[in-house]
């Protein structure tokens, strides 16, 4: 993220965001001082947006609430920067091992022209004497040769153990972008990376693709109720069920606050409503205690929506059947998994 501002209005702009954080004691940490001068300066309009929407609902920014900020939007440059940080040193060593091979072949040639001379020397003499000095001049030629070759092994194999660690630098960052912080299953960046890739090879095989879209009933009044951290915890029990419900190609992913979403690649709609209703049973079979207090707070339900993909429509359009899916179970009395074909029968009663 550049803020191009000149020193006046970037004064303005810091004096103004750590006034608004103040006033809602909002510790002035570098991140969180980030949002807030993105929001002052309008350098993100989805930003600006969001969080004139949260603060005209009063809403509190605790931790959470800045942290996810300063994730939903600055974070993945962050990602960015590991990335460009890790190439950059990849790129150092491959220079560092090409000037390696470079001043090895220099190496090989010089011992080529000390081998052709000594041989030389060899042809050319006339006595034991002369034949041993040019012996004694080719031994002490392939030590070096010998010693040079080991440092240059040395080096290469330094150099290929500090590639390797930076390649699975750059694969932890990789999975960490892709990973929802909270539940520890994909984010959503992971999920529409699946669902295009997914779709993509339903309309080269022709296989069928599933989504189901899910999300927590009544989970305010959780919330409310039993507060915010505990709402968390069922967050990831909910995730865990879904996660461990799910196989093979298959994807859980967290879509976003409490919604979740799974991708069933060759799977017909009838059998994605096998697993939704595995993962809504297993959901609302769990009885949801806090182990401190022993306090019950009884169970949790899902609604579910289920689309089957139609090869070439844009998926949009399959997240929006989904989504439809989804909220006719919420309107009919949630705790059920709707699929697209139920809805036009059950739509008319
Ligand atoms: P419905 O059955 O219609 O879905 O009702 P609901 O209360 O679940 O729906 P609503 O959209 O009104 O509320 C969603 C709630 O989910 C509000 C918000 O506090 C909660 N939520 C969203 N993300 C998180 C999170 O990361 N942690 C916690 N604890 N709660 C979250
Ligand atoms: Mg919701
Ligand atoms: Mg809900």
């Amino acid at each position: 993220m550049e803020f191009g501002d000149g020193f006046d209005q970037a004064d303005a702009y810091a004096e103004r965001a750590l006034a608004l954080m103040r006033e809602r004691k909002i510790p002035p940490t570098p991140k969180n001082f980030t949002v807030w001068y993105a929001y002052v300066g309008e350098t993100i309009p989805d930003l600006r947006k969001a969080m004139d929407v949260l603060i005209s609902n009063k809403q509190g920014f605790d931790p959470t609430q800045n942290a996810e900020l300063y994730e939903k939007y600055f974070s993945s440059s962050d990602e960015g920067l590991a990335v460009q940080e890790t190439g950059r040193k990849i790129e150092d060593q491959m220079t560092q091992i090409l000037a390696m091979l470079g001043q090895a072949s220099e190496g090989a040639d010089d011992f080529e022209a000390s081998l052709k001379s000594g041989l030389g020397a060899i042809a050319k003499s006339d006595g034991l004497g002369g034949i041993k000095a040019a012996v004694q001049q080719l031994v002490a030629e392939t030590q070096k040769m010998q010693s040079s070759n080991q440092k240059l092994q040395e080096k290469l194999e330094n150099s290929s153990s500090e590639i390797e660690s930076l390649r699975q630098n750059l694969e932890e960052v990789q999975r960490e972008a892709m990973t929802d912080a909270l539940t520890g299953i994909a984010n959503r960046k992971m999920f529409d990376a699946v669902l295009r890739r997914a779709a993509m090879e339903a309309m080269e095989d022709g296989a069928p693709l599933c989504l189901a879209l899910t999300d927590i009933d009544f989970f305010k009044k959780f919330n409310d109720t039993y507060g915010h951290q505990t709402g968390d915890q069922v967050l990831k029990l909910v995730a865990r069920i879904m996660k461990e419900n799910v196989k093979g190609r298959d994807l859980a992913a967290r879509y976003g606050g409490e919604e979740f979403g799974v991708i069933l690649p060759h799977t017909a709609i009838a059998d994605a409503k096998t697993v939704c209703e595995q993962i809504r049973n297993t959901v609302a079979s769990k009885r949801i205690r806090n182990r401190q207090t022993g306090e019950e707070m009884g169970n949790i339900t899902l609604s579910l929506g289920v689309a089957l993909f139609r090869p070439g429509e844009p998926l949009s359009e399959l997240i929006h059947r989904a989504d439809e899916g989804l909220y006719f179970a919420k309107r009919h009395g949630r705790n059920q998994t709707v699929l697209e074909d139920q809805l036009d029968t059950i739509e008319a009663d």
